[in-house]
């Protein structure tokens, strides 16, 4: 449980810790952020996330609300302070807050930033890995920049909770050719037919996942090669492995996609092989 929030400047007790009722993330969604692995108390791959939020607020014109030197301190602080070994730390950038308008507001207003860090259950998280999750397909309905990391996120939450309903952890999202664009909250992988890794390729239908770029530099080390082009759901229920990954699960086995078993509708051996290799090669900021 978060015991500490850090809003602006203060740490706050989880109670306390609040934004300003017209603060655009709150009435807009005009807002980013990340989400990070804390894995035994380290940060992973925190690089990689802070130069995607650098990323995702460049892109909508939001003032960072400090050097990444001072960001990397108040992540660091957030973990320390709410004693969090494995789990996850969330960090968010709003616009600011400032009477409700759509057009953007004095350049004077400030970001406001919110870090927060939790623990989670990880021989949870490893049991799901190790049974492997079903997923559902759902249409992707979102807007046509999914490649920034925007609090905008109600199709993302519809789709994860028609999974629910279903049955499933994950919602593929297809877009208007039948293509698998990625998961609600994740990255989306198969071993296809012919033992061949795809994923689709970065561009604005997709989020570019930290977790997707690290899975890369494992595949690299380990000489697998991979190709990142678009599938179609018919190719995904014909492959011989699937999975999805993303900071909070890194590589997590898709062993059901709309009801139907993938490969012997256990865990396959290469996802395997990269959820056991994955943190020997991502980067671990101990502090
Ligand atoms: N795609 C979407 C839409 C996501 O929300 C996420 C997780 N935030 C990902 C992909 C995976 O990204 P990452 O590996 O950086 O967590």
């Amino acid at each position: 449980m978060t015991r500490v929030v850090y809003v602006n400047g203060r740490y706050l007790p989880y109670g306390h810790a609040a934004v300003h009722v017209e603060d655009r993330g709150f009435q807009l969604a005009d807002a980013v952020y990340e989400v990070c692995e804390v894995k035994g108390g380290a940060l992973v791959d925190e690089t990689r996330h802070l130069a995607r939020l650098e990323r995702s607020l460049g892109e909508l014109k939001i003032r960072p609300p400090m050097t990444r030197r001072a960001l990397a301190h108040v992540m660091r602080e957030t973990v320390r302070r709410n004693r969090v070994r494995d789990g996850l730390l969330y960090l968010q950038v709003t616009r600011g807050a400032a009477p409700r308008d759509f057009a953007f507001p004095a350049a004077d207003v400030e970001p406001t930033l919110v870090c927060l860090a939790r623990s989670l259950n990880v021989a949870k998280r490893d049991a799901r890995a190790e049974a492997g999750i079903a997923v559902i397909t759902r249409p992707d309905i979102r807007w046509g920049r999914s490649d920034i990391k925007t609090v905008m996120l109600l199709p993302a939450c519809l789709a994860k909770d028609e999974a629910r309903s279903a049955g499933a952890e994950e919602a593929w999202l297809v877009d208007r050719d039948g293509f698998v664009t990625e998961g609600a909250s994740s990255n989306a992988w198969i071993v296809d037919a012919d033992g061949h890794l795809v994923t689709r390729q970065t561009g604005s239908a997709i989020l570019a996942g930290v977790t997707r770029a690290t899975v890369m530099d494992v595949l690299h080390t380990e000489g697998i090669s991979f190709s990142e082009r678009p599938f179609r759901v018919a190719e995904a229920l014909k492959a011989r492995e699937a999975f999805i990954t993303s900071a909070s699960g890194t590589v997590m086995p898709v062993v059901k996609i709309d009801g139907h078993s993938i490969g012997d509708g256990t865990p396959g051996k290469l996802t395997r092989l990269l959820r056991s290799r994955f943190h020997q090669i991502a980067e671990i900021s101990r502090f």
